[in-house]
């Protein structure tokens, strides 16, 4: 059940506290882009770490790279995104809303436009009535097929060297996927480290959707980060690793804090799958406006390198000793990095209902993706203890982010920690001074406790960072 309320909390929490912002505000906005705030790009970062370091650092069998966002032309000719990455528009002639048409049929009409012509679904929405959700209308355009990808002109035109390659003109297009780099870069991989098959390569980097129909938040926005991985396997194996990559993400989403009740396989239909994929099974999430993906695996065979040969005329194979060569197969494992930020603010939002009656909104993130990780306040603004607090800061921020924080009374400091998550928080006080202990309290019971400074960093390693 869609939760337009919580929603709207969640959306304000992050604006009001620096989470995330509506970008370009001083000039009126600009719709669905965002900013990532001090807190935000905390968060943000803790879960590209995280993935990084356990997909790529921590296996032998995984290496990364950070390619272009602007590859050659030819590789979204042989990717298939310049034929097929579209989706069916069509305009509402009288408030001018532009939505997309299979959606408009879907909810008006439960009918299935996978695979229908352009001019049949305008006739579905002709024949049918159909109104605008927006105005209540009945007059569309005609129905037509909008390329996802955003084109950008290259100041400097081909050269007679590559034209042949380019097609024509001095167009390029911002990358709708990581992973098109990732394929470009197999062979230099291949030639240049000690990879052995099945082997896989992790990337995090941007990428760009012209969406229709952009919304809910930071979930579908025309300009996001993807970390994806293209893992190399012999054809045989890939029911076998298909399963074992499922696994991986499903444990990736308990260890972000994500609950597993909320977190649903979806198997896509087989006459529903991309042209490239054999089998595509995603993560979706319990959204608080619905269930909806949040990753994707996907079997995408030996399609991207056998194009890639084909359209660059080099050879993107795999030898074993004395074998032949051939073109090893391809699991996708995607996460898209801002749905993570999401699904984890989404998951940790919590309101609860005090003993004295009050309430108090606490993100219960793991500490692991915390954007602030310990908060040291000073009880007063009096001497010593600002100088104390400041010491004792600089100490713990082998854990991260850390706050200092002496606005206000010490219970409004707490709430403000709460709502944004911080684990534990520190507090030095008049008995500091005199016997060198801090109070610490932590964010999900609410207890306190006093903890000699000397043994502080120990005792929150163990407890909340190791
Ligand atoms: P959707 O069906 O929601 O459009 P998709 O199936 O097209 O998504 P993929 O092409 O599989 O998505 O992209 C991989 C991942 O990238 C998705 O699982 C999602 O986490 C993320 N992603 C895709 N499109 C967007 C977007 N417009 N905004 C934010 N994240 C996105």
């Amino acid at each position: 059940m869609a939760d337009q309320k919580l929603m709207e909390k969640i959306v304000s929490l992050c604006k009001r506290r620096g989470i995330i912002f509506p970008s370009s505000e001083i000039y009126g906005g600009f719709a669905n882009s965002y900013t990532y705030g001090p807190l935000g790009s905390e968060i943000k970062k803790n879960i590209k770490d995280l993935w990084w370091q356990r997909f790529v650092r921590n296996r032998e069998d995984m290496v990364g790279i950070d390619g272009p966002i602007l590859l050659h032309p030819k590789t979204w000719e042989a990717s298939g995104h310049v034929a097929g990455f579209n989706d069916q528009l069509v305009d509402c002639k009288n408030c001018r809303a532009r939505l997309r048409a299979d959606h408009l049929v879907e909810s008006a009409l439960n009918i299935d436009c996978e695979g229908l012509s352009d001019a049949d679904v305008t006739k579905l929405i002709t024949e049918n009535d159909i109104q605008c959700p927006k105005c209540g209308k009945k007059e569309f355009t005609e129905v037509r097929k909008f390329n996802l990808m955003f084109s950008t002109e290259m100041a400097k035109a081909e050269t007679p060297s590559n034209s042949h390659l380019s097609g024509g003109g001095n167009i390029a297009y911002l990358r709708p996927e990581t992973a098109q780099a990732i394929f470009l870069e197999y062979k230099n991989v291949v030639d240049s480290t000690r990879v052995k098959l099945p082997f896989g390569i992790g990337q995090i980097g941007k990428a760009f959707r012209n969406e229709i129909t952009p919304g809910n938040f930071i979930f579908r926005v025309i300009e996001f980060e993807q970390m994806e991985i293209e893992y190399f396997i012999y054809e045989k194996d890939w029911k076998e690793l298909f399963e074992k990559w499922f696994d991986e993400m499903k444990k990736w989403c308990t260890d972000i804090g994500l609950p597993t009740e909320n977190c649903h396989p979806y198997e896509h239909p087989k006459e529903k799958l991309s042209h490239y994929s054999k089998r595509t099974v995603d993560i979706e999430f319990d959204f608080p406006f619905g269930k909806k993906e949040l990753y994707g695996l996907a079997y995408r065979t030996d399609f991207d390198l056998s194009q890639h040969e084909k359209f660059s005329g080099q050879k993107l194979r795999w030898r074993d000793e004395g074998g032949e060569p051939f073109i090893p197969h391809v699991l996708e494992p995607t996460f898209g990095v801002d749905r993570s930020v999401l699904a984890t603010i989404c998951a940790a939002y919590t309101e609860e209902k005090l003993e004295d009656g009050s309430e108090r909104v606490v993100l219960r993130m793991k500490p692991v993706i915390a954007p602030v990780k310990v908060a040291v306040f000073p009880l007063m603004k009096k001497d010593g203890m600002q100088e104390k607090a400041h010491e004792i800061l600089k100490q713990l921020q082998i854990f991260g982010a850390v706050e200092y924080d002496d606005g206000g009374a010490i219970g409004k400091r707490y709430r403000r920690h709460d709502e944004i998550g911080t684990p534990v928080c520190v507090t030095v006080d008049y008995d500091t001074l005199q016997d060198d202990t801090v109070t610490i309290r932590d964010r999900d019971t609410m207890k306190q406790e006093r903890v000699k400074i000397s043994a502080l960093a120990q005792v929150l390693s163990e407890r909340y960072f190791s």
